[in-house]
């Protein structure tokens, strides 16, 4: 096995990886996602992670939510067009929606903010992955159903974007002794599924197919506040949607996150800011690249 080969990500590469909106471009241009998100009593991350894809410039954006989210989230992201699950409280049909024929229109999918892991959810996402084969965001509850479901992590469409924090990532790939031992685990895994991982945290590390991990340095501890990483699922589902190569998406989606936290640190304290203020600040995190 080579060598993983270690790099830490900064404006000036991210200012070679952003792509400058077309004058002639339009909704279609910069793709149209699909977030699979949200249960009962979770319903503002599937908002925050919609809001976030929203502001990180995607060209459409589709919320399949439970029935319970429905008017939760045509109130509070009025920019997103939402489809309902039969379920009530959780979803568990959302592969119904998504015939190949439909899957085609969904040029990425965001899945798991708050989506919970019911049994029937595990189902329906084992069925989705059957069906949809470009590179997807799996984050959150669809990490905890992985890791009660292994064998559903091979299904993945390679490329995809994986965002365990610490906790999510010892329940899908193991503990491990030390950070070094961590790291190393990290970096096969990604190699082994060829899938990009995110490992959450103060220096967050992005471990690549080829077996080349990025890390992080924007952000702060202000970000340690619940709805932060529904943030990054966002903004990392519209990059995707937008055409940017996984690896851009990335890279520049956990620089883009950690930024947006830095300014709303700045602004309003590490105390008081909140993952709202982080959606908040994307735009001023945009203007800086
Ligand atoms: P989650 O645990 O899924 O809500 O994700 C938390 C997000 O906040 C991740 O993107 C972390 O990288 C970020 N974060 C949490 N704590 C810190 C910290 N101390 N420094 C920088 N970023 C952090
Ligand atoms: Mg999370």
């Amino acid at each position: 096995q080579t060598p993983a080969r270690f790099h830490v990500t900064d404006a000036a590469m991210m200012r070679t990886i952003y792509q400058p909106r077309q004058p002639f471009a339009h909704k279609g241009t910069f793709g149209h996602a699909l977030l699979v998100a949200g249960s009962y009593g979770k319903m503002g991350a599937a908002v925050l992670s919609a809001q976030a894809c929203l502001h990180a410039g995607v060209g459409l954006l589709t919320c399949h939510v439970p029935q319970c989210g429905y008017l939760v989230m045509q109130i509070s992201a009025p920019c997103a067009m939402c489809i309902t699950d039969p379920q009530e409280a959780y979803s568990a049909h959302f592969h119904e929606g998504l015939s190949p024929a439909e899957a085609v229109k969904y040029k990425t999918i965001g899945i798991g903010p708050g989506l919970g892991t019911a049994t029937a959810t595990a189902k329906a996402l084992e069925l989705l992955l059957e069906q949809y084969q470009q590179p997807v965001v799996i984050d959150a509850d669809a990490l905890n159903i992985m890791a009660a479901y292994p064998f559903l992590l091979s299904r993945i469409p390679p490329g995809s974007l994986l965002t365990p924090h610490p906790k999510e990532f010892e329940r899908i790939f193991g503990s491990t002794r030390n950070d070094f031992e961590r790291l190393e685990r990290l970096s096969q895994q990604a190699t082994q599924l060829q899938l990009y991982i995110l490992l959450k945290g103060r220096y967050t590390a992005i471990a690549c197919p080829d077996g080349a991990v990025y890390f992080n340095a924007t952000g702060n501890p202000g970000m340690a506040t619940g709805g932060s990483g529904d943030v990054l699922t966002g903004i990392l589902t519209a990059l995707l949607a937008q055409g940017y190569a996984p690896k851009a998406a990335v890279l520049l989606g956990a620089y883009l996150h950690g930024l947006a936290g830095d300014i709303a640190a700045a602004r309003l304290s590490q105390e008081a800011m909140t993952a709202e203020t982080i959606i908040d600040c994307l735009g001023p995190a945009f203007l800086q690249l």
